[in-house]
């Protein structure tokens, strides 16, 4: 049974974006409890979703996206290559499917809202070297597309305690916030802006919070951040003009365990916030809907 939340549900006739989700996304058959794609995206703008962006991470859910969102209005898509598909894609395919990635973000510029996700996943990768393969790839993205002036979505996962590299127990990777400063390291050497870049489902460590919305980064704030209080803790420092709200969906249900959320709970995000800042949710739907038109330069698409 989930635990009682004691913080207000969302409001009925709130605006609001999606600037983080995943639809469509291969997902089990077995046990799947979720509308439809098609019926996701209808019922997210028939009650107050007001945009809609999802994100791919390779090049199948890039074509699934491409699909999708055909004829579609109200929707938009950031083209990525996540840190757990320069870990999980097989070596021998690797060269091809990154040629291919490559090829299609310096071709198709007009057809995507921006490069993401791409990051860091010390989750996903345990040990030294697939930590360090992360980073070179990560690097590579950078030097590729930094002239292209689209913003970027970040994937910033830490290695929590169990996740040391106990070969090298000593490195800073293993540090909780070992992939937080890597990244910050990198954006220094390619100098990207931090007004380009935003920090997708953002979640700590708490002092970077505050920090990164000081150096001018925005931070998204996920639909399970209603039902985490250490993520509610983290933003709750945060300036709301600092702050967008996603789901990350089918992941990150606002109180639910599995992959079970949907585009339209993203107004959870909202609630979270306006709880945290003690601030009505009609002012925090109308500022994160601000905050993303500019960041993702939706203006005209709205
Ligand atoms: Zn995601």
């Amino acid at each position: 049974m989930p635990k009682k939340i004691n913080i207000p549900e969302p409001e009925v006739n709130l605006k609001f974006i999606d600037v983080h989700c995943h639809l469509p996304f291969p997902r089990p058959k077995k046990n799947d409890r979720l509308p439809s794609d098609e019926q996701q995206y209808q019922e997210f703008l028939n009650n107050g979703g007001i945009y809609l962006i999802t994100s791919s991470i390779d090049n199948h859910t890039l074509e699934l996206i491409q699909n999708f969102i055909k004829r579609k209005e109200k929707i938009g898509f950031t083209c990525g290559w996540a840190p757990q598909t320069v870990t999980y894609t097989p070596k021998s395919q690797y060269d091809i499917e990154w040629k291919k990635w490559v090829e299609y973000i310096q071709d198709n510029q007009e057809e995507y809202l921006a490069i993401g996700e791409i990051g860091l996943d010390f989750h996903h990768a345990k040990t030294l070297e697939k930590r360090e393969q992360q980073v070179t790839e990560l690097k590579k993205i950078f030097q590729l597309t930094k002239e292209l002036n689209k913003p970027y979505v970040l994937h910033v996962r830490n290695a929590a305690e169990h996740e040391f590299d106990r070969d090298h127990p000593k490195h800073l990777y293993n540090k909780r916030d070992g992939a937080t400063k890597e990244i910050l390291s990198i954006i220094k050497e390619f100098t990207v802006n931090p007004k380009r870049i935003m920090w997708h489902c953002f979640s700590g460590p708490d002092e970077y919070g505050i920090l990164l919305p000081k150096q001018g980064y925005t931070l998204s704030v996920p639909s399970s951040a209603y039902g985490i209080n250490k993520w509610r803790r983290v933003i709750k420092q945060s300036p709301l003009n600092a702050l967008v709200t996603e789901t990350d969906s089918y992941y990150q249900h606002p109180y639910l365990r599995g992959p079970i959320n949907v585009p339209l709970n993203v107004k959870y995000s909202i609630a979270a916030i306006a709880y945290t800042h003690n601030i009505s949710q009609l002012e925090v739907s109308k500022i994160t809907v601000e905050n993303a038109i500019k960041f993702f330069n939706l203006e005209g698409k709205i």
